[in-house]
């Protein structure tokens, strides 16, 4: 099998949380270490046991258990933000892999519940506190899966796009969210109307798949 089409098959099995749990800074370079020989089939939580045994078959390779060195797998998660705390400061949209946080410099940030992964890299840098993983109370799907390698492949590109600006990582990003880094001047009612949109947009971005 050709090296590149193994990669696309092992990646088409793999979560695409992009949480980088593997050890590898996203599903695409854990598919291309494990096409490659360099990584084993169980360093995935998210993928769980499910995952390995899919591998397993792709690659006609012994089942092995999960590596508990990698976390554990449990039921799907999702970022709540409490909002009241919030204080703009964007660095939680910075981390997340797969633009599901919308926002502006001091402005509050919500999560999109059905565009985030899970993946829980928006935790740790939030200066408050304020981001909590709660139970996501559904399953993710296939669905899911492909959305989120194209909203990570979308922000990969445009992030490489900008690299050259002469500007700080926090307002590359911002720039990167032009209309919600312009809504951060307008008044309060644009402010929250650029927010609801962005909501409003996702959620049918997800009702029309
Ligand atoms: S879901 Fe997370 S652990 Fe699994 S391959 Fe993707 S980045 Fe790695
Ligand atoms: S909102 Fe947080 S948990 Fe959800 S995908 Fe983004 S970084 Fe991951
Ligand atoms: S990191 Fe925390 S305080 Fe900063 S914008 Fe995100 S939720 Fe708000």
């Amino acid at each position: 099998m050709k090296n590149s089409l193994k990669i696309d098959l092992i990646d088409q099995l793999l979560p695409q949380t992009q949480c980088t749990k593997c050890g590898f800074d996203g599903c695409r370079p854990y598919a291309e270490a494990i096409a490659n020989g360099t990584a084993d089939i169980n360093r995935c939580p998210p993928g769980g046991s499910d995952g390995i045994r899919k591998l397993a078959n792709l690659l006609q390779v012994p089942e092995v258990p999960l590596d508990a060195s990698r976390g554990k797998e449990g039921p799907l998660m999702v970022a709540f933000i409490h909002e009241e705390h919030c204080i703009g400061c964007t660095l939680c949209i910075q981390a997340c892999p797969v633009d599901a946080i919308v926002g502006a410099n001091k402005l509050m940030h919500t999560v999109l519940p059905y565009q985030c992964t899970g993946c829980d890299l928006c935790v740790d840098p939030c200066p408050v506190d304020c981001i909590e993983m709660v139970q996501a109370n559904r399953e993710w799907t296939d669905n899911d899966a492909r959305q989120a390698r194209q909203n990570y492949e979308q922000r990969n590109q445009r992030l490489q796009g900008r690299h050259n600006e002469p500007l700080g990582l926090a307002a590359r990003n911002l720039a990167n969210k032009q209309e919600l880094s312009d809504a951060a001047y307008s008044d309060e009612q644009t402010r929250k109307q650029t927010v609801l949109e962005a909501l409003a947009k996702a959620r049918s971005r997800r009702s029309g798949k």
